[in-house]
């Protein structure tokens, strides 16, 4: 195994080369450019902005105290289906990831509704005027451009249809820091390994990051990240995904064998100090076992991810020292 700790930010999206591909959005075909970042592909959604209004949701639709969702009229659920992510743009400053919880068969085409709560994401508590868009960025760019606009990117790298592992981080960027750069540490340090990587990244200039672009593990619909989709079907032997949480230490989840995860928390447990490393119970807030999470989904037997949350101390001082932990594990199994 290599010994790399050269990886940064900045590396991710340098040298963009337009490749021409075919990626799927919310079940329309069309054609997207990719843009090659290393050996990633940044993928990009059609350009689309369709005017909408945005106002409050009814209380049948039991909606009100949802953060996170929104419901789209019968006519926009024709291409933004139940379950799927979609922007909301409020003007250039204010936007964010919704994912539709509900369809309202006989609203106005073009109307958009959702709680107050999730209205105050984009910074009102009023009804608005604005624009539905995908959730990926439409144009090429680095990380550091990401940054720069407060974009989201999704890069997949999968050279070889592998099957062995897939190394997921939905939430990096800005959004649980480090854990996207924690995926391709691994990547790098197994460069011949039977693997794949899906990253996600996200930024918030002036906010939150985890606020604009947060969508929960058993959420991340892949007619939303054509990335995802192109790997979807693939049934990988092993899934693992890196991620943030507030508390202290390690939790290793997902519902994968408990003997690996045995083997995961003694090589995690070496490496950083006194921060416990914890195996998961089922029900513990981010337990990672649901069926819904994509680290299981992924999976050959569709439940077999491990899904490891990370303390900010972890991700700050030994995100290096994890990553290669775990690509120490992974190594002896694919
Ligand atoms: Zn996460």
């Amino acid at each position: 195994m290599k010994n790399k700790h050269h990886i940064t930010r900045r590396s991710f999206g340098t040298g963009l080369a337009g490749l021409a591909g075919v990626a799927t959005f919310a079940g329309v075909n069309a054609v997207s450019n990719m843009a090659l970042a290393g050996n990633e592909l940044q993928i990009l959604a059609p350009s689309l902005m369709v005017p909408i209004e945005v106002t409050s949701t009814l209380k049948s639709q039991g909606l009100n105290s949802d953060k996170w969702m929104c419901s789209v009229s019968g006519e926009f659920a024709k291409k933004f289906k139940l379950g799927t992510q979609i922007r909301v743009r409020r003007n250039g400053s204010e936007y964010a990831v919704y994912t539709v919880g509900d369809v309202r068969e006989d609203d106005p085409a073009n109307l958009i509704r959702m709680g107050k709560i999730a209205r105050e994401r984009l910074g009102t508590s009023d009804s608005f005027e604005g624009r539905l868009m995908p959730t990926l960025a439409l144009k090429p760019m680095t990380d550091d451009e990401a940054e720069t606009y407060g974009e989201f990117v999704e890069r997949v790298y999968d050279t070889k249809e592998h099957q062995g592992l897939v190394i997921l981080a939905p939430h990096g960027g800005g959004i649980e820091f480090n854990t996207d750069l924690q995926a391709r540490w691994v990547a790098d340090a197994l460069p011949d390994a039977d693997l794949s990587t899906w990253c996600c990244s996200g930024w918030h200039n002036n906010g939150s990051d985890y606020t604009r672009w947060h969508v929960t593990s058993t959420k991340i619909h892949p007619a939303s990240f054509p990335g995802l989709a192109s790997i979807a079907e693939r049934g990988f032997a092993y899934a693992v995904s890196f991620h943030g949480q507030k508390a202290d230490g390690v939790l290793i989840g997902g519902g994968g064998p408990i003997e690996l995860k045995e083997t995961l928390r003694d090589e995690i447990k070496a490496v950083v100090g006194n921060h416990p490393v914890t195996i998961a119970e089922p029900g513990d807030h981010n337990s990672g076992m649901s069926a819904e999470n994509v680290v299981n989904w992924m999976t050959a037997g569709g439940s077999g991810g491990i899904q490891l949350e990370q303390s900010p101390e972890i991700r700050d001082g030994y995100w290096i020292d994890v990553a290669e932990a775990v690509a120490k594990v992974y190594e002896s199994l694919i």
